[in-house]
Order: C-alpha cells, then sequence, then structure tokens
C-alpha cells in the first residue's frame, strides 16, 4: 500500500486500530483525540477544538503518570488529591500507594507500562506521511510494539484487497444505494452492510467479493472499504 495511503484512510486505519484496543487508553484525552482526529476528516470540529485534543493527548506520552516523585507532587499541589488518571492506574493494580511513596523512578509492572504507554504514543502522532503516501515511519514503530494491534484484517477492512482492485461502476451509485452508504456511515451503524448489499445487487452489482464482504461477519470498522467506495471517498 505504499504511495496509496492518503491522509484520510491512513488516519481511520490508526482510529480504528485504537477503538479495537480502547481499553488500553487510559487516559481520556488519548480517547477524544481519536474522536478529534475521526471529526476532523468530517469536518465537524474547529481548528481550535482539534489542535486542544492534540496537545492534551501529548500529556499521557510524558510518563509522568509512572513518576513517583511527580505524582506527589501533583498531589500536594491538588489539595491532597490524585489525578484521575492515577487513582485509574492503581484501581487497575498497575501500583499501589505503597510503590507511590517509594523512592523509585518509574513505578508499575514494566510490560503493562510500556503497553499503555505505546497505546498513548499511538493516539498522539502523527498517523500518515502524506507526502509518502504511507503510514508514518514512526508510528509504524509504535504500531509494532502494540502486541494487541489488529492485524491484517483491519488492513482489508479499511484499504480492501490490496492485490486486487475493484472495478466499481458507476450505475451501481443508485440513490437507494447512496442513501443507505450514507446513512450508515453517518450514524456508523456497519451492521447494516447487508441491506447495502441487497440494495447493489437490484442494482446490478455482480462483484462477488464486495457482495460477500458487506454480507460476511465482519467486524466493520468507521472506514470500511465498501462503504467509502460507494460514496467514493478516499
Ligand atoms: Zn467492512
Amino acid at each position: 500500500l505504499a504511495g496509496q495511503i492518503t491522509e484520510r484512510k491512513g488516519t481511520l486505519y490508526i482510529c480504528a486500530g485504537l477503538r479495537c484496543i480502547w481499553d488500553l487508553l487510559y487516559d481520556e484525552s488519548s480517547r477524544k483525540k481519536v474522536d478529534a482526529a475521526e471529526r476532523k476528516l468530517d469536518g465537524t470540529i474547529g481548528d481550535d477544538e482539534f489542535r486542544w485534543a492534540c496537545w492534551a493527548s501529548e500529556c499521557p506520552t510524558f510518563g509522568y503518570d509512572w513518576c513517583p516523585t511527580y505524582i506527589r507532587e501533583q498531589f500536594v499541589r491538588n489539595g491532597g488529591r490524585f489525578d484521575p488518571n492515577i487513582t485509574l492506574l492503581m484501581d487497575l493494580g498497575l501500583y499501589s500507594r505503597a510503590d507511590i511513596e517509594s523512592d523509585q523512578e518509574r513505578i508499575g509492572d514494566v510490560v503493562a507500562r510500556r503497553r499503555l504507554e505505546n497505546a498513548a504514543h499511538i493516539a498522539y502522532h502523527r498517523a500518515v506521511d502524506a507526502e509518502r503516501g504511507c503510514l508514518d515511519a514512526h508510528m509504524m514503530q509504535h504500531l509494532n510494539g502494540q502486541r494487541e494491534w489488529p492485524g491484517a484484517w483491519l488492513v482489508r477492512e479499511i484499504f480492501g484487497n490490496p492485490f486486487k482492485e475493484t472495478r466499481f461502476a458507476s450505475e451501481w451509485r443508485t440513490p437507494t444505494v447512496l442513501a443507505l452508504a450514507a446513512a450508515t456511515y453517518a450514524d456508523r451503524a456497519y451492521d447494516r452492510l447487508p441491506i447495502v448489499a441487497d440494495a447493489l445487487e437490484e442494482a446490478g452489482c455482480d462483484d462477488i467479493d464486495l457482495l460477500l464482504h458487506c454480507r460476511g461477519d465482519g467486524p466493520h470498522v468507521h472506514g470500511c472499504w465498501v462503504i467509502d467506495l460507494i460514496l467514493d471517498k478516499v
């Protein structure tokens, strides 16, 4: 896919992958960044709000949530309260109050910490190297380091089969097909894909792979190649 990945498709791929590992995004700002990145593509977020979401999502990449001296300092400055992130990480059993009181440089199980930190990096970083038409090289390192990252199914779900180009006939874009696809996209209701397949077939579509994709078990995500193809979104 090198040279073929658009800003939009690459971003949707990253966002969909992050939604698959949503529980690892322990900091609310990482989740907000995913949401903001998707909305940016559809033009439903203002520049200021988007910029703020990007800035905020860098915070969990700094590693302060694992640094006891910082946590203690913050506790005092907060008037004797832990930041919600810290409480959450303690509730998850990643570290204890005793760890926070300790003189370690970093606390928390190393493997677990790296998984969470890495996920936060994926949410924060630039997704696509638009000039080269591929995922950003630094992003690729983080993806390779996230063992929970979805496999080939997500690549095919977003980009389709890279070894077979689908010829989409314009006469298949009937008003019914277009309306169903647009609603599926807007509502993120990808469980309606079998209905889209019926409409496509009625319009004369005989592409078996395309129809099977709609009628298969999925899972489907926002950015599904069939809906994008119908709506001519690249
Ligand atoms: Zn799909």
